[in-house]
This record gives C-alpha cells, structure tokens and sequence, in this order.
C-alpha cells in the first residue's frame, strides 16, 4: 500500500508499508504489512502518528507479546473515505486475545457491573431504538457485553436480552445479574446457529476489532430483516485533535492514541457510516455521542468534570457538529 506521508513531513518521499515493515527490527516480534484500507478498500493514505507497543507487564505471563515492548507501527488515514488504521499488524498468532487475556479480580468486575459511567450513554441507545422501532421489547444482543450492566438496562427497558462476551468472568458476571443468555462466542459462531435479533449494540467494541466491515458483515447476519443495529466508537480524527491539544498543554504528556493497538480502527462520521452501509445496513444515522460520566472523586471536581463534558456534548449535538472535534465519540443507528 503506497502511503504518502502527512502534511508535516510533506517534503519526504512516499513510501511503503512492507517497506517500512522490513526495516524494524529482527523477529521475532515481526508485522505484516496491511495492504488496503479496510473500509474502502483505497490504496493511498498519509501517516500522521506513531505508535509505540509497551508489554512490560507481560514479561513473565508471555514473552511472545512481550517481544513487541518498544516496537513501533504508524496509524495512516486513507485519503479516499478518512479511515485510519495501522500500516502494519502483528504477526503474533492470537495478538489480541493474549493482549485482553487480563486476569481481573472478581471484586474488580462486580465493580464494573455496579459502575454507573456510561448509564448516560446506555440510556440514550435505549431511547433512540425504542423511538425508532416504535415499541418496546424484542429480542436484544449486546456484542461485548462486558459485567451486563447495559444487558441488565434493556432487560429493565423491556428487552428479552442476550449477550456476547469472550471473557469468561466477565460473561459469568453479566449472565449472573441477568439470569439471560451470554454467549462466550464469537458472532460469526452464534450465526451459525441460527440465531436472530431485533436489536444488537456494539458499545465500545468495534474499535477494538480488525478489519470492521468483515466484523459488522456477520453481525449483520444476526439481525432480523428491518432490526436495528446500534453501534458506538470514539471519534478518531476527534480524539487525534483532543489528544494533540492535551499535549499542548501539558509539555510532559505525550500524544496516546492507538498504543499498543488498543484501538486499531479510528473513524470518522462518514467512514463509520460508509462500514455500515457496506455491511448490509441502510437508513445509517451517525450522531455525536454521549459521553461517560464520572462518578468518583470528591463532589466538586465530579461537578466541574462532567459540567465539561456535558457542555463539549451539547456543542457537538448542534447542526453539523458531529463534523467537528467537538464530537469526541459517535453513535451510529443503522437498519437492516
Ligand atoms: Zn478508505
């Protein structure tokens, strides 16, 4: 995939991922190079940041992740849809699961399940799919589910629910509270079961899967003819100009976008809308997101913090704002 690099390095010379693959360091952490965007399917992007792997606390868990520790890889924006993702990938079987494999405290999870960040966030999913579908109730699948909370919000909604989770304690966590099914599966394996949904929310996950159209295209495939799928991500260019701003301010930060891969698809409105579209889905609405709320800390900096971040919404849910930075995190709503 011929990149050419971003405006700040406009004099330097195009190059290339397998290039730029090849002269990394010696395996055995190695990268392929990733060919094509994964949205369009467009040859041509531009590099704007440089990420860094750190897997020093997997130095005795797994020395195969924890050969990547200082290794680098560049997120590149495609120049035809806004798309970004990294020129490379690890060719370390499994990368990713063995990167989540976090040994979490049951303490710690039923935390998570009692934590009420993202209650904002989850009641909006749930009002827009109630307006949209014009009633309550139907069959819900929450992909990522997670402790349940967001299950256990659509059960109270009227929901019959559902969920996916590959965490064994996290899934334990959300069928407990829920007593519903949760399924320690992918969504291309539950498709091949013949199950369908009314309704079926990504909230927080599609940003952290490869290749999202192949991903939104089987979980298309669980969704019942007219159903609705509701997907949230962080706003990639947004949270780009968040974080650069941030660094301004404070010299001793550095710019923290994408290491190690945490997020590996960075969208804009219209790339998540073009995904959705490719995938099956029409009638595809991408709006400003609701932020998470913070729920800790002493009363007057919880005031102050979710006083900014109420403002920052209310700005970005204005006329053509989910176009700006202002929109740190977009909630797309799509029908099948
Ligand atoms: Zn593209």
């Amino acid at each position: 995939m011929p990149v050419a690099l971003d405006a700040a390095n406009a004099a330097a010379r195009p190059v290339s991922m397998a290039a730029d693959a090849a002269a990394m360091p010696a395996p055995p952490a190695s990268f392929a190079p990733v060919p094509a965007c994964w949205v369009c399917g467009g040859v041509s992007a531009r590099r704007f940041h440089r990420l860094a792997f750190d897997f020093d606390l997997y130095a005795e868990q797994d020395p195969g992740l924890h050969a990547y520790t200082q290794r680098c890889a560049w997120l590149v924006r495609c120049t035809d849809c806004g798309f970004a993702q990294p020129d490379v990938m690890p060719t370390l079987p499994h990368f990713f699961e063995r990167m989540y494999d976090q040994h979490w405290s049951e303490a710690w999870i039923e935390r998570e399940f009692a934590a009420p960040y993202k209650d904002f966030i989850f009641r909006r999913i749930l009002g827009e799919l109630r307006r949209r579908r014009q009633s309550a109730g139907g069959r819900l699948l929450d992909v990522g589910a997670h402790a349940g909370r967001f299950m256990h919000a659509a059960q109270h909604a009227g929901w019959t629910v559902e969920g996916i989770e590959l965490n064994p304690r996290t899934a334990a966590c959300a069928a407990r509270h829920t007593g519903a099914p949760v399924h320690v599966l992918n969504a291309h394996e539950l498709g091949g079961r013949g199950l369908r949904y009314d309704a079926i929310t990504m909230t927080d996950v599609l940003e952290h899967i490869p290749e999202p159209v192949s991903v939104l295209t089987t979980v298309a495939r669980l969704v019942e003819p007219g159903g609705w799928i509701a997907v949230k991500v962080p706003c990639g260019s947004s949270q780009w100009h968040k974080e650069r701003a941030l660094a301004a301010l404070r010299p001793s930060r550095r710019v923290s976008l994408a290491d190690n891969l945490v997020h590996v698809n960075h969208f804009t409105p219209g790339s998540l809308a073009r995904a959705l579209r490719t995938a099956g889905f029409h009638d595809v609405d991408v709006e400003t997101a609701p932020p998470e709320l913070v729920y800790e800390g002493s009363p007057a900096s919880r005031i102050v913090s979710n006083a900014v971040r109420l403002a920052v919404y209310a700005a970005g849910r204005l006329p053509g704002a989910v176009h700006t930075p202002l929109a740190l995190h977009l909630q797309a709503f799509a029908r099948k």
